[in-house]
């Protein structure tokens, strides 16, 4: 398989670029979804909030720091996906009042909780580990960690809840890492040390909700070509050095977000109901031993 380029936009937002996976995929009939980091219209974001729509979900919050193109997004999932209900919240995902606030209202409105997909985060300037000041690396903290951890702290006590609407506790919560989590990554030392906190938080907060029939995971993306590492792929292709990018990947090129999105929704789904604590490697096999170059 190999992404496919769609020429259509929406309201000049650029169409996502998938691969083609199986009509049959999971489903997420009538779950509530919240998603931060969202708004990337060109990353895991934006092509989360279509997999979860076209996948079955009622009620998609769609949460982003970044605002531009909020509404359109929200249109254009809304023409696509009529029956689901879209609601779009600008706010940062490590203010600890609004993650509290988002999954107030989701039990408000629809008295239920399912998913959690805390996948916002930032990676930072790539610089010698002396070269970052501490207010740098606590902001990549906060951003990538915290997020994950507010996500949990509030999601988990909601979808445990029952209601009439949601009668047994259950629930998943994900939160987007890294390879540079599970492998060193020189050159981005906060960004790695976050992204391995993430994996760590999903092992002890699966954990500590056992019994609850809360499930929580971690996703780690290998190079996916988004808004984030679109000033790496625009050089490569400045330089005509585009191929080189995914030459020491077995799969021979860097991943498109549709292909993150797809185990969002997988971990997300009743379909991994015993899959739980784990970190899950989006990554090509990138990170699965050392590439060995004849
Ligand atoms: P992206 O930059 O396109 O998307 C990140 C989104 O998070 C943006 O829309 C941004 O506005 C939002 N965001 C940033 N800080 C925020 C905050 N404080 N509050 C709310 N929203 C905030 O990049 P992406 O690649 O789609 O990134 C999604 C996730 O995937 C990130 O956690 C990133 O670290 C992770 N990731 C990406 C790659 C990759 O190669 N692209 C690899 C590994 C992990």
């Amino acid at each position: 398989l190999s992404p496919q380029s769609d020429s259509s936009t929406f309201e000049g937002i650029p169409a996502i670029r998938k691969v083609a996976g199986s009509a049959n995929g999971p489903r997420v009939e009538g779950k509530v979804v919240i998603i931060t980091g969202a708004n990337s219209i060109l990353g895991i974001g934006r092509a989360s909030t279509h997999l979860f729509a076209e996948s079955g979900a009622r009620a998609l919050y769609v949460c982003d720091f970044d605002d531009k193109n909020l509404d359109a997004h929200r249109r254009e999932i809304g023409s696509l996906y009529p029956t689901v209900d879209v609601h779009v919240r600008q706010f940062d995902a490590a203010d600890e009042e609004a993650v509290k606030a988002v999954v107030d209202d989701a039990l408000a409105k629809y008295g239920r909780l399912d998913i959690f997909f805390a996948n916002a985060g930032i990676v930072g300037p790539v610089a010698p580990f002396t070269g970052f000041e501490k207010s740098e690396f606590m902001k990549i903290m906060d951003t990538n960690v915290a997020s994950v951890f507010l996500a949990a702290k509030y999601a988990a006590p909601a979808m445990t809840k029952t209601s009439p609407e949601k009668p047994g506790a259950s629930g998943s919560i994900i939160g987007t890492a890294s390879v540079a989590g599970l492998r060193s990554n020189a050159g981005t030392t906060p960004y790695a040390a976050s992204k391995a906190a993430v994996v760590s938080l999903a092992q002890t907060i699966a954990y500590q909700l056992t019994g609850t029939g809360v499930r929580m995971n971690s996703i780690c993306p290998g190079l996916i070509e988004t808004g984030m590492t679109a000033p790496t792929f625009e050089v490569a292709r400045a330089r005509g050095t585009e191929k080189k990018i995914g030459q020491l990947n077995p799969m021979k090129r860097a991943g498109v977000a549709d292909e993150v999105a797809r185990v969002a929704l997988f971990l997300g789904s009743d379909e991994a109901s015993y899959v739980n604590g784990q970190a899950w490697a989006v990554d090509g096999g990138l990170s699965a031993g050392h590439p060995f170059v004849p």
